[in-house]
């Protein structure tokens, strides 16, 4: 019989993805855990950048990471399947209409001023329309009706409020050193999150954050070239969690080969 621990973890996101690779890597390699991972769908694409893959700058079949092979190569099993036994809080806050009309996004934490405003003012740029201040009170199939009762006529309402802080990536981490500790009877580690800033993109338009300085506290505003080199530096630093180094350089340099080669907007 199989004596050994075995982890479940259900949803390959930012978190679970990293936190089964990491634990592949440690414990499944060397027999001292069995490591599974559940989820609905087969395949990976890390959500910060569905915007891309929407506008069509981005091909996703490219960008995405089949469970089964990354299952292989890092030690772990994938099960696809559905968990129907946990439900997850809705952000909607109870708004009448809003499960069965809209689509739902996992929101970003709430910003500073200053970045609010530079946000604003690149939408506007974009002559995209931002109404702030306006609680929406139902959602209809085809419009939203504010608090004031007006309504603003919609073919596609995309849900994405509610606060939520940009924590997986932590959490895998703190859960990782918690599950290797337990294993050999050590402490749980305490979670303690990290607030590192944010940072918003807007395509090859601009993008503009903030950094938090670790020992100041204090956050230090950036736009531009700057910003957005940041912003490109997570998802690397994402895909550095699952394949290494080695794999991502290879993997960077193919993206700028494939950049190079076919047209900026995915056409088809
Ligand atoms: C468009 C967009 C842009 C974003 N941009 C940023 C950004 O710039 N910076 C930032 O910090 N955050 C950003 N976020 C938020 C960030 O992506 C999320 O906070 C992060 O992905 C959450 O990670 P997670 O591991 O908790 O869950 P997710 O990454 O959401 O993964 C959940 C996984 O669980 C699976 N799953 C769900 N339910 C079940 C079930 N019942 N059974 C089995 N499997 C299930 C799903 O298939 C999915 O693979 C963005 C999100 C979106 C949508």
């Amino acid at each position: 019989m199989d004596k050994l621990h075995h982890i479940v973890v259900v949803g390959g996101g930012a978190g679970g993805l990293e936190l089964v690779t990491g634990l592949g890597n440690k414990l499944g390699k060397k027999r001292k855990a069995r490591i599974t991972l559940v989820d609905a769908g087969l395949t990976h694409v890390w959500k910060p950048l569905l915007h891309e893959v929407a506008s069509g700058s981005l091909d996703a079949n490219a960008n995405e990471i089949n469970y089964r092979a990354h299952a292989r190569k890092h030690h772990y099993e994938f099960q696809l399947g559905r968990m129907s036994g946990l439900d997850r809080t809705a952000n909607d806050f109870g708004t009448p209409g809003a499960q069965d009309n809209c689509l739902f996004l996992d929101s970003l934490p709430a910003l500073p001023a200053r970045l609010s405003a530079a946000a604003t003012r690149e939408f506007e740029h974009q002559k995209v329309q931002v109404l702030t201040g306006q609680p929406v009170s139902e959602v209809l199939e085809a419009s939203i009706i504010m608090k004031d009762r007006t309504e603003l006529p919609s073919e596609m309402t995309i849900w994405a409020a509610g606060i939520k802080a940009q924590a997986a990536h932590q959490q895998a981490d703190t859960l990782f050193k918690t599950l290797c500790n337990r294993l050999e009877n050590g402490e749980a580690v305490p979670f303690v999150y990290n607030d590192h800033g944010s940072l918003i993109n807007f395509s090859r338009y601009t993008t503009v954050g903030n950094l938090m300085g670790n020992l100041s506290g204090r956050s230090m505003y950036i736009e531009g070239k700057v910003a957005r080199l940041f912003y490109l530096s997570l998802y690397r630093m994402h895909q550095v969690a699952l394949h290494g180094m080695l794999r991502t350089g290879i993997i960077w340099l193919m993206d700028k080969i494939s950049r190079a080669m076919h047209p900026r907007l995915k056409l088809h």
